[in-house]
């Protein structure tokens, strides 16, 4: 990392601070250090910088300024919205329907309520990451108390049909909550028009600081509002209206609220420059790298997602060797956190173990540039090719392992 620029194409894993939202966090901590529920002028200013926070958050999502609550992290609001329905559902029934892409901080609070007597069912997903609508209808039972479709998945980039599912979920009577990390402030949404009753977002996937997240939870109005379908997970002081206790993270939250406000401003013309670069990498690499292949949806996908399956190679010794070129990117191979299962989001899209372990994410971000594109263009052709002559995979002795083909091993 000795070169002069290091390309940061991992804007999916987290993204660098927006100075502007570094400016906005870094007066609020020296300026507005009160605690939010106290009564004197400074936790009042603490107070207001909140609720203006709370309300510019909420209008990127057309929601409403109280249906948001603070957490402090996309994984929390997740376990907030799974672990505070189920448990005050319960009585109700013990059935949840999710797909089987999820992220870990979906997947794994439902392999948790497995063993306490709950049914999850994981929708299958076709070749490019997307859930049938119809297998979602087929699977609601009058068991079933919540639907957690992801909005946008954090490595293929695919986009569900959020409307659709939201319509079957309202037409079932049965809550609907959407892990929106990756898609949130990225591409529109409207909890309205898309009928999504909880939906979970992280300030660090959008140029925000770490450790800052919400969930939405919809008023459900009438009397006891929210408070009839769900429950708090921690108790403590009042704040977040109890839904979520602990001193509130006022500056944190300030940045987070910077940071869904300059997104707003910014998010057409972003998407389509974003767009752009990322046909461009797609095109030239399936055209000029052979065996190589897009993983997700051509279309539906986020802007700034591009996957692509090397064959014969280690998506973990390409991002090491890009990393040795001043390149960050990102694997879908779970190798990189220290496991060998291949990711289940790769192969639930039907990829094989050893497909699987090839692919490379590279996630756009909004300081990356075209020259940042085309020097990580130039230098990709030479990493793969490096890495399929040392393969023990490479073409023309793949069949070493096969029976039926030991001719073409020489
Ligand atoms: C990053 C991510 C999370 C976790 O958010 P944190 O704020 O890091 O806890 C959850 N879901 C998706 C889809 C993500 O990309």
């Amino acid at each position: 990392m000795n070169d002069s620029k290091y390309i940061y194409l991992d804007n999916a894993a987290t993204t660098p601070m927006d100075p502007r939202v570094i400016e906005e966090v870094t007066k609020h901590f020296k300026e507005t250090y009160g605690n939010s529920s106290s009564l004197h002028s400074v936790g009042q200013k603490a107070g207001q910088i909140l609720l203006k926070s709370r309300e510019t958050i909420a209008s990127l999502i057309n929601a409403n300024r109280d249906d948001i609550f603070f957490t402090s992290s996309g994984t929390e609001a997740d376990n907030i919205a799974i672990f505070g329905v189920t448990s005050k559902n319960k009585e109700r029934g013990n059935h949840i329907i999710t797909s089987s892409i999820e992220h870990h901080a979906i997947e794994n609070p439902y392999k948790q309520l497995e063993k306490r007597e709950f049914e999850v069912t994981f929708l299958p997903v076709d070749q490019f990451g997307l859930i049938a609508t119809k297998d979602l209808e087929n699977a609601i039972t009058d068991k079933t108390i919540l639907i957690s479709i992801m909005f946008a998945n954090n490595e293929i980039g695919t986009i569900q049909p959020m409307k659709k599912i939201g319509s079957i979920a309202k037409k079932h009577d049965v809550l609907f909550h959407t892990d929106a990390v990756q898609a949130f402030g990225k591409v529109p949404i409207d909890v309205n028009e898309m009928k999504i009753d909880l939906l979970s977002a992280s300030a660090h996937k959008l140029y925000g600081p770490k450790g800052v997240g919400m969930l939405y939870i919809r008023n459900k109005g009438i009397r006891e509002g929210w408070g009839k379908f769900i429950e708090p997970i921690m108790y403590g002081g009042g704040h977040e209206r109890d839904m979520r206790p602990s001193t509130v993270n006022v500056p944190g939250i300030a940045g987070f609220a910077k940071a869904a406000e300059l997104a707003k401003e910014e998010m057409d013309e972003e998407s389509l420059r974003q767009i752009k670069l990322r046909e461009k990498i797609i095109k030239w690499v399936t055209e000029n790298i052979e065996d190589s292949y897009l993983n997700g949806h051509p279309t539906q996908r986020l802007p700034n997602n591009v996957n692509i399956g090397f064959r014969y190679i280690e998506g973990e010794s390409i991002v090491l060797d890009l990393d040795m070129e001043g390149i960050a990117a990102s694997t879908g191979s779970a190798c990189s956190s220290k496991s060998l299962e291949p990711s289940h989001v790769l192969t639930a899209i039907g990829l094989k173990p050893e497909e699987a372990h090839g692919s490379l994410r590279v996630s756009l971000g909004r300081f990356t540039t075209e020259e940042d594109i085309d020097h990580f263009l130039e230098k990709l052709p030479g990493v793969i090719e490096r890495l399929r002559k040392m393969s023990p995979l490479k073409k023309g002795v793949k069949y070493m392992f096969s029976d039926s083909n030991h001719e073409n091993y020489h």
